[in-house]
């Protein structure tokens, strides 16, 4: 019978990027909640990052500061958490942005586009990459954990650039899981429909009702609302070894949207 009350991640190294706010913040909290041994959180909101390690306790989380979009920042990430922590079982890699200005293919604009890229698919795949080799390396059959969105599968009528870094968000948690199955290290995806976080209420300029209300309306399942610490609930299912034999997979946290 399963026990109910195990600890999915005791003794477990974890890191969460774009630990600051949202989606990560709920993550590493639950994470926390469910025994792991440390907890990294990796930002650029300094203040907010450390409020968030402080509020989870300074036993079993901390707080870097790593800009995923420069590759040596990302890698000292790695190799300063296995010196002080021993090992790196779980990397969580969902810092991600949304671009201000809204534009279809026609009026693309590059620009935005190498910012929003350099964030969302090389940022993604320098945490995939420098992970995957520590976790090699130290013969770690970890678990490694990106955030793509439902615009990773499908087109979308706005936001060009966005809905192009998830599917290549997709594309990476594909052939990683392809190349690293054979040392043990599985890579999964979690894809959420909108929701109310910091980033969507400041980019549609509203509050988190009204938010949470432009979203509902697009989803199969009425009457509950979309919230991060669902899409953590489903990052912790892939991170621990409930999902031992799960690898290459796209998890859907989207109320029936893709349905
Ligand atoms: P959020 O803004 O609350 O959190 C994102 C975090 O990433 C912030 O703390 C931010 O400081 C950090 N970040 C941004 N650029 C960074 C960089 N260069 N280096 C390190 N950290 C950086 O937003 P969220 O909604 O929690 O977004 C988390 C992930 O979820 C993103 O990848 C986003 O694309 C994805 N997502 C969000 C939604 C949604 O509706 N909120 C839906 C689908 C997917």
């Amino acid at each position: 019978m399963t026990d109910l009350t195990k600890k999915k991640l005791a003794g477990k190294v974890a890191i969460v990027t774009g630990g600051a706010s949202g989606i990560g913040e709920a993550t590493a909290r639950l994470f926390a909640e469910h025994g792991a041994r440390m907890i990294i959180i990796a930002d650029i909101q300094d203040q907010l990052g450390q409020q968030v390690a402080t509020s989870i306790g300074s036993q079993n989380c901390t707080y870097i500061r790593c800009d995923v979009t420069d590759e040596n920042q990302v890698k000292a990430l790695v190799e300063s958490s296995i010196q002080k922590y021993g090992q790196l079982d779980i990397m969580f890699s969902n810092a991600g942005i949304i671009s201000k200005s809204d534009q279809s293919i026609l009026d693309l604009d590059f620009q935005q586009f190498d910012r929003l890229m350099a964030v969302n698919l090389r940022g993604m795949s320098a945490c995939v990459k420098h992970a995957a080799r520590a976790m090699v390396e130290n013969k770690v059959r970890g678990s490694i954990v990106c955030t793509a969105s439902v615009a990773a599968s499908r087109g979308t009528k706005r936001r060009t650039d966005y809905c192009m870094s998830k599917h290549g968000v997709l594309g990476l948690v594909r052939l990683a899981s392809e190349q690293l199955g054979m040392y043990g290290i599985r890579v999964n995806c979690v894809s959420p429909n909108g929701m109310a976080t910091p980033m969507t209420c400041e980019v549609h300029e509203k509050s988190v009702e009204e938010v949470e209300k432009i979203y509902e309306a697009g989803r199969a399942l009425q009457g509950a609302v979309l919230r991060a610490e669902h899409v953590a609930d489903a990052v912790l299912f892939l991170a621990s070894d409930e999902s031992e034999l799960i690898t290459g997979h796209d998890l859907a946290v989207d109320g029936g949207f893709q349905a």
